[in-house]
């Protein structure tokens, strides 16, 4: 499933695309006609990222809500409007490029009272500037969770996926098991602070790298990882190759029904 930084990178570049046009939007499979006849014609006004959820607002307190979900995709480019190929959820155009979205769990046209019961039911969004670390450090600090568990429950960090919760803990030296009530305020901003920067970077280059500077192929003159996720990170998707600070094997298990990966030695019980 897309992590955070894709959603906020589309959003930004669904602003690019379309924000201050009226748009024509349409539904070539058919599931979404009803919503898309309500926003066809409307000025898109802005795009919003919250955790994994888009917005696109609409002039007329109309908003449009996605989520991905593990299978949806968007692509755009340049008019004209390409032939509907598939299974076409959603089609929308502007004054220059086009828009399509398949597949996706979400689709649906809300009222701002809507839009605020997803955003009141979402924690704490690190890639937002409105996100606040002490917030959600009321729900980790109280909960006797595991932080890999805290970390990817979305009504308390919203956008963070599998490979950052994974990665963030092995940055911080933290078995994954470890308690929210174990962590101090103080070393929960730690934690914050760095998944923030990551997630920033993840933006940036629409790929995440964890790896601190001393472990780039470059630095230890290895070969870059081979990985459909692409990027440079120590635990994710590694089972069984060595850890790339002390070189024990990197473990593999499972918890709240998700994949974890950790060092055994990194990042030991406390
Ligand atoms: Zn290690």
């Amino acid at each position: 499933m897309p992590e955070g930084h894709t959603i906020h990178r589309l959003a930004a570049r669904h602003r690019e695309l379309f924000a201050g046009q009226v748009v024509d939007v349409d539904s070539p499979q058919g599931r979404f006609a009803d919503g898309a006849g309500l926003v066809s014609g409307r000025r898109l006004e802005d795009t919003e990222a919250y955790g994994k959820h888009l917005f696109h607002h609409f002039a007329g307190e109309l908003s449009l809500h996605i989520h991905l979900g593990l299978y949806g995709k968007f692509a755009d480019g340049e008019l004209p409007v390409p032939a509907p190929v598939g299974q076409l959820r959603m089609r929308m155009s502007g004054d220059a490029h086009w828009l399509e979205l398949r597949g996706s769990t979400a689709c649906e046209v809300l009222s701002p009272v809507e839009v605020d019961a997803i955003r009141v039911r979402l924690g704490q969004d690190p890639l937002r500037d409105d996100a606040d670390a002490l917030t959600a450090y009321r729900k980790v600090g109280s909960s006797s969770k595991a932080l890999f568990a805290l970390l990817l429950d979305q009504t308390v960090v919203a956008g963070c996926g599998l490979i950052y919760a994974n990665e963030v803990l092995f940055r911080a030296g933290l078995a994954p098991a470890t308690p929210g009530r174990a962590i101090g305020a103080a070393q929960w901003v730690e934690i914050w602070d760095d998944l923030r920067a990551l997630m920033k970077e993840g933006v940036v280059r629409g790929r995440i790298d964890t790896v601190h500077t001393a472990h780039t192929p470059e630095a230890m003159r290895r070969a870059p990882r081979i990985d459909r996720h692409g990027g440079e990170v120590y635990v994710y998707r590694r089972p069984g190759q060595p850890c790339l600070v002390c070189g024990s094997p990197i473990l593999r298990g499972e918890m709240a029904g998700r994949n974890l990966y950790w060092c055994a030695t990194c990042q030991k019980d406390r």
